[in-house]
């Protein structure tokens, strides 16, 4: 799927290369590091971004393959109009230059024995939709959404930091089903076992998707990070494209410096890694259990997508929703799907033959796939919903773990960083690392994943190197 970078093959032991200066070099230019990047120049620090693949975006992307378009990870979002990722990209200067649409409904669940429960834009309309489906839970269901989408998120999470999402969820139903259900919606934007999540991780993640759901940027997930890069040219920033940083030099326990791919060097005080902890320990030539020290680290899920495309008759099936969950048996979310369309959600006209279909479900990693029986599986699986989607597709092409790592260098692929369970919350990182001096983290590897998350860490790292650089700022921290 993606295209593999375009690597500057030069010898980077030619040091002949000028040596720059910079107040802070972020690596990695994910959700996490563009936003970073805005709150350092706004606050005035020299910045420069150094980014491998040709794009800026990290896993926010969107691509064409044969004239059919397709999102590389993310197909929806939540918090853009009363939620923290609208306010960040308000406050960067940035959300009106990208045009959100939310649609009503997002999602449509399916669910055993021919029920449908659609998530709507207002979250009463969602409500209902439970309601109607779970009717002898109807008390439950009023207290359970007026509990999670109440505003004092820190009295929520000193409350509940200690439990898990699961004894949450217990103790406001009693029918199976709809715990399983909730228990499998979480699985489905986390990627982690549900039994070791947090409460307050999920009640954070149901507020987004019950109070304020179903945002695509027009023209793809990709226009985020193009805009938030062109906010950082604009505001003096640089980006460094097809680069890769190699090493991060330190002298007695504190950042010096970059060794580039290209054999540049650069010297920088502050350095933001936004990318997985694993090549981190690498760059920094420390040993793993040196930096890792008592924490755990295990990342989060990766995923297989199938990427179809074809004319209207492909995506029919989606004409009431933009997103269809063809929810698998009891708790083995790795039998699920979530389902949907980019061409619909860029509304191009229905006659085109330019239709594509994206089939997203989670998946351990594996070194050896069989890629051809993997597709035939989850092709089977979608036809279980989709009965005649197979004459119908044109073009065909599938990601799988390792695409996700080639991409990104995440290890095993991870879509969602690090799973972020109760023992990990208790032991996770700060964005200021305790084990370099100026060397900080962002993104989904330092939180628990998302584009949201991994946002809100950018904001909370910038904020962290203002504080010890002793500059002032008026930025706030504020969830939905
Ligand atoms: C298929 C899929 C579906 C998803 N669905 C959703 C969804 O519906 N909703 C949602 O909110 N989130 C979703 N996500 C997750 C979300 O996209 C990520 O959590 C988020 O984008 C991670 O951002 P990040 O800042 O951590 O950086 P990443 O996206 O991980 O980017 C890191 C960047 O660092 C670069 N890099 C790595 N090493 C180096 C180096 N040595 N030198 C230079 N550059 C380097 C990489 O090339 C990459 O661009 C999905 C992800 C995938 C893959």
């Amino acid at each position: 799927m993606f295209q593999s970078p375009v690597i500057l093959e030069r010898n980077i032991k030619n040091s002949a290369l000028k040596m720059v200066e910079f107040d802070v070099a972020i690596i990695g230019s994910g959700i996490g590091g563009l936003v970073c990047a805005c709150y350092l120049l706004k606050a005035g620090l020299k910045t420069v971004i150094i980014e491998r693949n040709p794009e800026v975006g990290g896993y926010c992307t969107s691509f064409y393959r044969d004239g059919y378009f397709f999102e590389g990870g993310p197909h929806l979002l939540g918090g853009i109009e009363k939620g923290v990722l609208g306010q960040l990209l308000t406050e960067i200067g940035v959300k009106n230059k990208i045009n959100f649409v939310q649609f009503d409904p997002s999602d449509k669940l399916l669910l055993p024995y021919g029920r449908v429960l659609f998530i709507r834009k207002e979250v009463n309309g969602t409500l209902k939709e439970f309601e109607k489906c779970f009717p002898k839970e109807k008390k439950n269901i009023q207290l359970f959404f007026s509990y999670i989408t109440q505003k004092n998120f820190l009295d929520l999470y000193s409350r509940f930091k200690k439990k898990t999402f699961y004894d949450l969820v217990n103790s406001f139903f009693t029918g199976e089903e709809i715990k399983q259900l909730l228990n499998i919606l979480l699985f489905g934007v986390l990627g982690v076992s549900i039994e070791k999540i947090p409460a307050w991780i999920g009640i954070a993640v149901f507020k987004e998707f019950f109070l304020d759901p179903g945002y695509y940027p027009q023209g793809g997930m990709k226009e985020i990070p193009k805009t938030l890069a062109e906010n950082i040219k604009r505001e003096g920033g640089e980006i460094l494209l097809k680069n890769e940083v190699k090493k991060i030099f330190t002298k007695t326990g504190s950042v010096r410096g970059l060794l580039l791919l290209d054999g540049r060097k650069i010297k920088v005080n502050t350095i933001v890694a936004n990318i997985d902890p694993f090549q981190l320990s690498t760059l920094i030539k420390k040993r793993k259990e040196d930096w890792l020290g008592e924490r755990i680290f295990t990342p989060s899920s990766s995923a297989v997508v199938l990427y179809l495309g074809g004319g209207y008759d492909l995506v029919k099936d989606l004409h009431d929703c933009r997103c269809i969950w063809n929810l698998g048996p009891k708790e083995n979310f790795y039998k699920s799907q979530i389902i949907f369309s980019p061409s619909l959600q860029n509304s191009i006209e229905q006659n085109s033959l330019k239709h594509t279909l994206e089939v997203f479900s989670f998946h351990r990693w594996r070194e050896d796939i069989n890629e051809k029986g993997l597709f035939s599986r989850l092709l089977k699986m979608t036809k279980r919903v989709m009965p005649g989607i197979e004459k119908n597709i044109v073009f065909r092409d599938m990601a799988i773990p390792k695409t996700f790592y080639r991409y990104t260098l995440n290890r095993n692929g991870a879509i969602l960083g690090n799973s972020l369970t109760i023992p990990q919350d208790k032991e996770r990182f700060k964005v200021k690392s305790d084990f370099v001096e100026g060397l900080f983290l962002t993104g989904a590897w330092y939180s628990y994943g998302g584009i949201s998350e991994a946002a809100i860490t950018g904001k909370r790292t910038a904020m962290a190197i203002l504080k010890e650089l002793k500059l002032s700022h008026n930025f706030e921290l504020t969830r939905l």
